[in-house]
């Protein structure tokens, strides 16, 4: 028989767990308490890496999410991932020539460049750099377009999905999670996988699981729409800006959480004024509007993946970068959950490093 599976969240990493659960033949819920495509998700730049600033084993399971994402852009219909590329120069010269020998000593396809190779790249840079660094593989998702495609390519696949439905707690029964309890009621299920985000914090404690989970605020300005003014993901010493889809120019200042900001608004108006000053282009068109996006980062930085407490019926998959990592813990996750079998590119990211029982 099926293994029934209820995934809270219909963000990026609830989506990618519950497609590729349906897709492995499990009877799939989804349940979230808005509509689908996440909190942090439709908030989010969404730049698909493996960059500077980790350690190897985490560059591993970043580098294996990206191949990943290549076998959904073909699995999953209406998915679109735009391997446009990444340049940067946001380190000092000898940082960006460190990461430049460390990862591609662990293969990752950096590049050196310089100014005339940089103007290729991005014609309408006003000030390039001497020095920067170029990563083809690298790529983006509109994040609320990719999620909703894994969400359809689920359903289509037969899971249900419970939109405006917020699950109030878990249910337990003689220390096994046996469902979650809505408002209708308590929804019965083999095992119960809490994709929520910010939100697993509250899910947890309901069954007496405390987690080191932070959730640091991200702004991030978007432009009205315009003509193409940059061809791929551009991570500058002030800022990170790229294109979408509909044009827009959308940027943000720090990738680990802007720091918290009284004043928004302004914040907001002075990070556009710095894209103007480094895009051209893009000086005529106004910005159109901002989010305030809350990462869910577990307190060591990495992703927490896996039975908290070895509480049977139930599974973690929380992180910053998940619109990189959606692929590979949807993958793992799903083979956990229906075989028993946990991947060694995530044993590193077992929840119980930063979980306690609360009383
Ligand atoms: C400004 C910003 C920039 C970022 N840039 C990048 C980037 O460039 N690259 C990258 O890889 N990552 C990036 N991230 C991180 C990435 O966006 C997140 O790690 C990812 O979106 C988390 O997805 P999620 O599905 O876990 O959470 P969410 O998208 O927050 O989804 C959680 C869902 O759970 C639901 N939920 C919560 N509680 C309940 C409940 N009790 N009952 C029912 N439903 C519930 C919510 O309604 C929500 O839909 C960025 C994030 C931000 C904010």
């Amino acid at each position: 028989m099926a293994k029934r599976v209820i995934v809270v969240g219909a963000g990026i990493i609830g989506s990618s767990v519950a497609w590729h659960l349906a897709k492995a033949g499990a009877e799939v819920t989804v349940l979230d308490a808005a509509e689908p495509g996440g909190i942090a998700t439709r908030n989010s730049w969404a730049w698909i890496n493996a960059s500077w600033g980790n350690p190897e084993p985490y560059f591993r399971l970043r580098l294996r999410s990206m191949q990943e994402w290549r076998r959904l852009d073909r699995e999953v219909p209406g998915l679109s991932v735009d391997w446009c590329g990444g340049l940067l120069w946001d380190l000092p010269p000898d940082k960006l020539e460190h990461y430049a020998v460390e990862h591609g000593s662990w293969g990752y396809g950096v590049r050196r460049v310089g100014r005339t190779e940089v103007l290729k790249h991005e014609p309408n840079i006003k000030k390039p750099p001497d020095f920067a660094l170029h990563v083809a593989e690298e790529g983006k998702v509109e994040p609320l377009e990719a999620a909703l495609a894994l969400i359809r390519g689920a359903e289509g696949l037969g899971a249900r999905v419970l939109r405006d439905c917020h699950v109030k707690w878990l249910e337990e029964e003689d220390g096994r999670v046996v469902g979650v309890a809505i408002d209708d009621g308590v929804l019965h299920t083999d095992e119960v996988v809490i994709a929520a985000g910010a939100g697993a914090t509250a899910l947890l404690a309901s069954i007496g699981i405390s987690i080191e989970l932070d959730t640091p605020p991200g702004l991030l300005v978007s432009s009205k729409p315009m003509g193409e003014v940059l061809r791929g993901l551009v991570m500058t010493p002030e800022l990170h800006v790229r294109q979408t889809g509909e044009g827009r120019l959308i940027a943000g200042a720090d990738f680990s959480g802007s720091p918290h900001v009284d004043d928004v608004e302004g914040a907001a108006a002075t990070l556009y004024g710095q894209v103007q000053e480094i895009v051209a282009g893009s000086e005529n068109v106004a910005m159109n509007f901002h989010t305030l996006g809350y990462r869910p980062t577990p307190a060591d930085g990495f992703p927490m993946i896996g039975r908290p407490l070895n509480r049977e019926g139930l599974y973690l998959a929380v992180m910053h970068s998940g619109i990189t990592l959606a692929p590979a813990v949807g993958l793992f996750a799903c083979n956990e959950l229906l075989e028993g079998k946990r991947d060694n590119v995530i044993s590193p990211y077992h929840p119980d490093r930063l979980v306690k029982a609360s009383d």
